[in-house]
């Protein structure tokens, strides 16, 4: 919640004029897309640029310009995602200049490691970048990775919300992926990169960058494929090349908040001849949720679970919306279902966490704020929310453990801060508390006033 709250603040802060001329610049998609999906591609190009360790690397010269376009070519990946995770797990990014020597050296131009930094080659990113139908673009390719590694490894199996989905992953992708090391074999010319037949994981991440960059070639040729990546990046590139042809858009001057979007979220570009299925119920709810309209939210992720009974995303995502409309006791139950259903999925033990708690459940919430954070170890915001379960049971210093990670892990956030310096005082160290307090006031100037 409290992270979502923070990048609220700095999403309310306009995009320079200099980042967008970049965008337009470097990643060469951007003017090709709708204006609503250019506005949630700069959003997540705000938060990742504000929340990675930017590093270069041999001398290379770190600049907005290199954290402008790697943030804005790995985004596109994220277009069809709620706009909650934005590469949460990728602490860092280290650019070298060009191609760099890893330590089993091999000469390479990008990797990527689970939990890890992505590591880049600048003078790669850029050609990349520049062509947007090549099919190569090292940035898609190393985060496709870290999509991948989602599950704890990079298998070329991303997390996926049901059974059913994971059955025809395995069909569709395993028969692609076969046909692929066949023609390496024999030498026959592929669309596919035949780098993606050396193994799994670097066929989906192969699959990824021809996905995005060459999507009319991929639809004609490998449909499946194409449909299979359709729905797993919730984004349909063929679209993007099919109006684009010749003219791209322009792109957008116009940077304000959406509106109130009580009209226009009946219709969402892709899904307005399928408007009942559960993909449509599901999106135009994502936008309710995304827009504070909480009871219409509710309303679709209602209609898409009757629909689709199966998917624990879609039942996550119904506990969330009752969860913001105050509903605990259903959010939990809705949360049980998604977890259910897939006992994998982190963000219903997230929920069912957050409805526990507020109903005073506090011991059940903590063990499912220790999945999470056995999930996701860098997550702020579920090591927050932790420490406040704790708190309530009075394991004081357990509490102050999570609250230092998340100090550490998110070090432009107050709040852990605050709730560190009260624990403090009650455990009777006033300079700590005092401490914290000075450190929450140099992070956010705006509590000077309320301590
Ligand atoms: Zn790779």
């Amino acid at each position: 919640m409290f992270k979502r709250w923070r990048r609220k603040r700095l999403l309310a802060r306009p995009f320079p004029d200099a980042w967008e001329a970049c965008l337009t610049r470097n990643v060469r998609h951007y003017p090709r897309l709708p204006e609503d999906e250019r506005k949630k591609l700069r959003d997540c190009v705000a938060i990742m640029v504000a929340e990675k360790e930017w590093v270069g690397c041999r001398g290379l010269e770190m600049t907005d310009e290199i954290k402008v376009t790697i943030a804005g070519q790995a985004s596109l990946l994220l277009l069809g995602g709620d706009g909650r995770y934005v590469f949460d797990g990728v602490l860092s990014v280290l650019v070298h200049p060009d191609a760099f020597v890893t330590d089993v050296y091999m000469e390479t131009f990008g990797e990527a490691w689970p939990r890890g930094p992505v590591v880049l080659s600048w003078r790669h990113v850029v050609a990349g970048g520049a062509d947007p139908a090549d099919g190569l673009n090292v940035v898609l390719h190393e985060f496709a990775h870290q999509l991948d590694g989602l599950d704890g490894e990079m298998t070329g199996t991303p997390p996926l919300g049901s059974r059913r989905e994971l059955e025809r992953w395995r069909e569709v992708a395993e028969r692609e992926y076969l046909r692929l090391v066949n023609r390496a074999e024999r030498g026959q010319v592929s669309l596919l990169d035949q780098y993606g037949a050396a193994n799994r994981a670097e066929f989906f991440a192969v699959t990824t960058e021809c996905f995005f960059e060459r999507p009319l070639e991929l639809a004609a040729q490998h449909p499946e494929l194409y449909a299979l990546f359709r729905d797993f990046y919730r984004q349909d590139p063929a679209a993007w090349f099919r109006q684009g042809e010749g003219r791209p858009r322009p792109a957008g001057r116009e940077r304000r908040q959406a509106p109130a979007r009580d009209d226009d979220v009946e219709v969402i570009e892709g899904f307005a001849d399928d408007a009942d299925s559960p993909d449509a119920c599901f999106a135009r709810g994502v936008v309710n949720l995304q827009n504070g309209k909480f009871a219409r939210a509710l309303r679709e992720f209602d209609r898409a679970t009757a629909l689709d009974p199966d998917d624990a995303e879609l039942h996550h995502h119904r506990a969330q919306a009752l969860f913001e409309l105050g509903r605990y006791r259903e959010a939990a139950a809705a949360a049980d279902r998604a977890i259910a259903l897939d006992p994998r999925d982190i963000e219903g033990y997230r929920m069912r966490a957050l409805a526990r708690f507020e109903l005073g459940r506090d011991e059940p919430a903590l063990e499912d704020w220790n999945r999470v954070v056995a999930a996701l170890p860098n997550d702020a915001e579920a090591r927050y929310e932790r420490a406040l379960t704790l708190e309530a049971l009075g394991r004081l210093k357990a509490a102050v453990r999570d609250l230092t990670e998340a100090i550490s892990l998110a070090p432009d956030w107050a709040d852990p801060l605050l709730v560190r310096a009260e624990i403090h005082e009650a455990l009777g160290e006033p300079e700590k508390a005092a401490r914290d307090r000075t450190e929450a006031i140099r992070r956010d100037p705006d509590l000077e006033a309320k301590l």
